[in-house]
């Protein structure tokens, strides 16, 4: 049965991290590197198909690997805190009255006195001593539990979505103007994103709107200078 909330219509920002955090990121990464890839190639050759292509591999190729990475670093979270819970039951098999002492300790160190928090403890562990002991010595919560395929998806698919973005605009830019178009584009976005991304987890609109735009526009800026090299070398 989960707890009444006092303020139902404003939920707490810390519910929402986890899945968060992966689009944002994933999105972010999406909007970026295709589009310094288009901007790359654009500097270098201004024929559409290359340009094109390239974005598509940049898509795909980014999708894959933001997906994999995420799997493979949450599922090691995921590994850790399932080692953790495994330890923790062993202890409270073998040693129940250590457990209970370390767990009152706890609740006396938030500011219990020595025998409320016995009482806690006691009482808390008798309805279930491992989810307590989960929640307030491992510090893990249900709602933060690692979920590596939740997060790899989250991330492959607003990865994929963010970066088709820049890729539609350099397929329907008027040819001869697909870089102008793309980085146009691009900022926008950028600027929406940050913006959501600040909305949603309650932090300060602008700062966190002018930090993703301004390393965007630095990630294009650098991308079409070495590609505009390219283009005069080759
Ligand atoms: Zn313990």
């Amino acid at each position: 049965m989960s707890r009444p909330s006092t303020h139902p219509d404003d939920p707490h920002y810390v519910h929402r991290t986890g899945w968060l955090r992966a689009a944002v990121l994933g999105a972010n990464d999406g909007i970026v590197s295709v589009s310094s890839l288009i901007i790359g190639v654009a500097a270098a050759t201004p024929e559409a198909g290359s340009i094109l292509v390239a974005g598509v591999a940049g898509l795909v190729a980014g999708a894959m690997s933001m997906a994999a990475g995420e799997f493979i670093s949450v599922s090691s979270q995921a590994d850790s805190e399932a080692a953790d819970i495994r330890r923790e039951r062993q202890a409270l098999a073998e040693m129940p009255e250590h457990e209970l002492e370390e767990l009152a300790a706890i609740y006396e160190a938030r500011g219990l006195s020595p025998a409320t928090a016995l009482t806690v403890a006691r009482e808390l562990s008798a309805k279930d001593a491992l989810g307590a002991h989960v929640r307030d010595e491992l510090g893990l919560a249900e709602h933060l539990a690692a979920r590596p395929l939740q997060a790899a998806l989250a991330s492959g698919a607003t990865f994929s979505s963010a970066a088709a973005i820049p890729l539609m605009a350099a397929w329907l830019a008027p040819s001869g103007a697909i870089l102008p178009t793309v980085v146009a584009v691009s900022i926008i976005t950028l600027g929406a994103l940050g913006a959501l991304g600040a909305k949603a987890g309650g932090a300060p609109l602008l700062r966190a709107t002018l930090r993703v735009v301004g390393w965007g526009i630095f990630a294009m800026a650098v991308t079409a200078a070495i590609g505009s090299l390219f283009g005069v070398s080759v």
